[in-house]
């Protein structure tokens, strides 16, 4: 590859509007353009990074005999009404019609069409169990696209599914597949973790994410100090406390003039938050339902919208109809001859005299106690962890990382092969719906998360595993003296016949322009050819960020054969 004729447009200064180190350099180092919103072109260099991915994943589906196939965009709105999808679906899914009005949207994801091929293809238990995959572009409308291809509309994921007759080999393929993920971000070369995870309202059985650890990360993840638990924070539970310590104080009803927040309640009274509880009014099924933490505690909304009684998709209760109902403002409702159902957290629930809102303006309860002043009835866990708490079956305790995710693993169960009548006929004939796992990765995404890890000030640093190229081969001051270029020509050419890809920086650019650019793109095994080194006889050579060195033709052959081939 020749720069002079390759297109790296690469930048002088930061693009604007960036938000990511990954974004920024992938547009700087001229990888990458944007076209519209989290919709971008790939330029040569970063194509060839993706398509380095793409063949590491695509290794190790095979290896895990998961058949690649490669299924449509454009999907019939008929198919994700039969799952019923078109309607649960909110603005993330794009509809478009056709010419003849007809309903279609842009893939989000892909469980409706092999579900739909394999009910259409697979008729007996002796074609099971079976996993397809595919690499392909993917739509989302996503509410917030940023961060660059981290959180993009148009993407690239690898997805498979899986179809089984029984739990045992769904099982197996689920952790044929954990083995398969993990090897494919080693080969990479990332620092992640594997982490238990939500499974949305299917519920039931088991998720895992896999997550690069960046502080660019969106997620935040939970991981024991002493143990091998892991989880992400929207699933992750801490030990129960311990039990209740006795009533001490008797309940007073305090003035707390304008005093609306937790912080502001506890600052009033000389009080830590901890001592206090707070009362979210959120949407129920039928009516307007209290949930009540600690003072210091945040709620997670993904355990509390899974609790009965409440409405999905989870919502908080608007202010007017929270007036209107319990004739108090937010900052003042409590437990006390609370008149709604109300679930209690745990931690809460271990509180003994507590501080709460008094169900009137301006005024709070000092000394409350469970049972005696407020009924205590469904206790529940529905916080966020914080960094300190005692993970959930040990003594270790919990500690908070950010983290990408980069793949998400997922038995399905039946909920795609029931609703869309799959049968397949068991040994003895009869007919079942069989079993699914799904199991997506994102590729476009774990380009950017391998630049959240592996940059500096000066750009990227590529791992060997998915570099653009293997050399970065400059030639400084062609332009005056021939025989440097005839020397930077020949080596190309050599490295060419050896198979090592070479990006090759023939440009009559300063040499300070071209070693910018080499530092920006980050290929990692850099040679200078110019005048002084050739009279030497020697190779200027240098590893990623390294000390130079200078060394021979044939040692640099050593070392660049030496380094790994996946
Ligand atoms: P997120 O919680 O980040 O929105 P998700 O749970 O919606 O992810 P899945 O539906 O499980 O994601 O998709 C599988 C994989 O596709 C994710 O693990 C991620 O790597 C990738 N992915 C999902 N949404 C995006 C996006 N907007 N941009 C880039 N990659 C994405
Ligand atoms: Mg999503």
């Amino acid at each position: 590859m020749r720069f002079s004729n390759t297109l790296i447009p690469t930048l002088r200064d930061d693009p604007a509007r960036t938000d990511v180190a990954s974004q920024r350099l992938l547009l700087r180092a001229g990888f990458l353009r944007q076209l519209n919103a989290g919709i971008f072109t790939w330029l040569p260099l970063g194509f060839r990074v993706l398509q380095k991915v793409e063949a590491i994943v695509r290794e190790e589906m095979q290896r895990i005999n998961a058949q690649e196939i490669l299924m449509p965009f454009v999907q019939p709105a008929e198919l994700w009404q039969e799952s019923g999808r078109w309607e649960q679906m909110g603005a993330e899914l794009l509809r478009i019609q056709d010419r003849h009005e007809r309903d279609f949207c842009l893939s989000p994801t892909h469980e409706e069409i092999v579900t739909d091929l394999f009910r259409n293809n697979v008729r007996s238990y002796r074609e099971l169990p079976c996993t397809y995959f595919h690499m392909h572009t993917k739509f989302r409308d996503e509410i917030r696209p940023r961060f660059g291809l981290m959180r993009a509309r148009e993407f690239i994921m690898k997805d498979a599914y899986s179809f089984h007759l029984e739990e045992s080999t769904l099982d197996k393929t689920y952790w044929d597949m954990y083995e398969a993920y993990s090897r494919i971000l080693d080969r990479i070369g990332l620092d992640y973790r594997s982490v238990e995870a939500d499974n949305g309202l299917i519920g039931g059985s088991s998720s895992h994410e896999f997550q690069v650890l960046a502080e660019a990360g969106e997620d935040v993840l939970a991981f024991s100090d002493s143990s091998d638990y892991a989880a992400n924070i929207e699933r992750a539970e801490a030990r129960p406390p311990a039990t209740r310590p006795e009533a001490q104080e008797s309940m007073e009803k305090v003035h707390t003039p304008n005093a609306k927040t937790i912080e502001s309640v506890a600052d009033l009274l000389g009080l830590d938050a901890t001592r206090c509880v707070k009362t979210l009014i959120v949407q129920g099924q039928e009516s307007l339902v209290a949930l009540i933490l600690r003072g210091d505690h945040d709620l997670n909304e993904l355990k509390a919208e899974k609790l009965p009684g409440i409405r999905t998709p989870f919502q908080f209760a608007d202010p007017n109809d929270i007036e209107n109902s319990l004739n108090c403002s937010i900052g003042s409702i409590g437990p006390v001859g609370l008149e709604i159902p109300y679930y209690v957290d745990r931690d809460a629930a271990a509180l003994a005299d507590f501080v709460c809102g008094a169900n009137e303006d301006n005024y709070h309860y000092t000394g409350a106690n469970w049972e005696r002043d407020a009924h205590l009835q469904d206790i529940v866990d529905i916080r966020n962890v914080v960094e300190g708490d005692l993970e959930p079956n040990g003594t270790g305790r919990l500690l908070l990382k950010r983290g990408i995710e980069v793949g998400h693993i997922f038995k399905l169960g039946r909920k795609y092969s029931e609703s869309m009548r799959v049968a397949i006929q068991d040994q003895e004939g009869a007919t079942i719906a069989p079993a699914m796992g799904c199991y997506g990765f994102g590729v476009t995404r774990t380009v950017a998360a391998v630049i959240e890890q592996c940059h500096d000030e000066a750009g990227i640093l590529w791992p060997e595993s998915i570099a653009p190229a293997k050399v970065h081969l400059i030639s400084v001051g062609a332009d005056r003296s021939p025989e440097v270029g005839e020397a930077a020509d020949k080596l190309y050419q050599l490295l060419q016949e050896l198979n090592v890809e070479v990006l090759y920086d023939d440009r009559a650019e300063r040499p300070g322009v071209k070693f910018a650019d080499a530092d920006l793109i980050g290929i990692p095994h850099r040679v200078v050819i110019g005048s002084r080194t050739l009279k030497e006889g020697v190779l200027e050579y240098r590893f990623q960020r390294n000390e130079t060195e200078k060394i021979s033709e044939s040692e640099l052959k050593n070392r660049v054969s030496a380094s790994s081939i996946h």
